[in-house]
């Protein structure tokens, strides 16, 4: 069986996992809620399977990522490390970075808490890093091997000018740095530091059980 699968969506690690489903959502909408996984050694590669269910419509699925192998596997060499790689990413496309930087930009009007908006920030510049991987060095606008789906396409046919790479890089420009949201000045800088290893205990252990798996023996 083992040696017989595929490797399932390819990602980088479970960070960009949990990113594949918050813009592959079920097809009635509904968010999906992962449950049992395991993660399966095959010929190609490593399989994580996680098994999931719709929190609108209960519809439960099974899912197959494809992670890279080595030591730990999956796990990123930095929290929230998405892809350590210059690559593109190959689970999720230009059009879709961009939904999600947009949705950590606008979820930062609504949090009162200053680690959590910092946390947003980060989200939002890790993602707007990753749609910028698409763009070739003479690319202004997306290459059409970077939109995958209609659904991209529509967006970007829609709205040219906010898919212009200078545009990409005039959001990214207005984030301030990885390095200093890593390093919140003065005092909320351990609770800014507890806050994204919580943060990351949540996504990664309690919700993704990963560490469960990622143990090596
Ligand atoms: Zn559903």
């Amino acid at each position: 069986m083992a040696d017989e699968s595929t490797c399932g969506v390819p990602v980088h690690s479970v960070q960009e996992e949990y990113f594949y489903l918050m813009v592959h959502p079920c097809d009635c909408g509904g968010a999906w809620l992962p449950g049992d996984q395991h993660v399966e050694r095959t010929a190609r590669g490593l399989v994580h399977h996680v098994r999931a269910s719709c929190s609108a419509c209960g519809k439960d699925r099974t899912l197959e990522f494809g992670l890279p192998g080595g030591d730990a596997p999956g796990r990123p060499a930095a929290v929230r490390e998405i892809n350590p790689t210059a690559a593109p990413s190959k689970a999720v496309d230009l059009a879709e970075w961009m939904d999600l930087a947009r949705f950590y930009l606008e979820r930062i009007g609504r949090l009162k808490d200053k680690v959590r908006k910092a946390q947003s920030l980060l989200d939002a510049r890790l993602c707007l890093e990753e749609a910028l991987k698409f763009y070739g060095p003479g690319d202004d606008a997306p290459p059409a091997g970077a939109l995958w789906s209609d659904s991209s396409r529509a967006k970007v046919a829609a709205q040219p000018d906010a898919f212009r790479r200078a545009s990409v890089e005039k959001m990214l420009g207005r984030i301030p740095s990885k390095e200093r949201l890593l390093k919140v000045d003065g005092p909320v800088q351990k609770e800014f530091e507890s806050g994204i290893r919580e943060e990351a205990r949540r996504r990664t252990r309690e919700r993704w059980k990963f560490w469960k798996w990622g143990r090596r023996k």
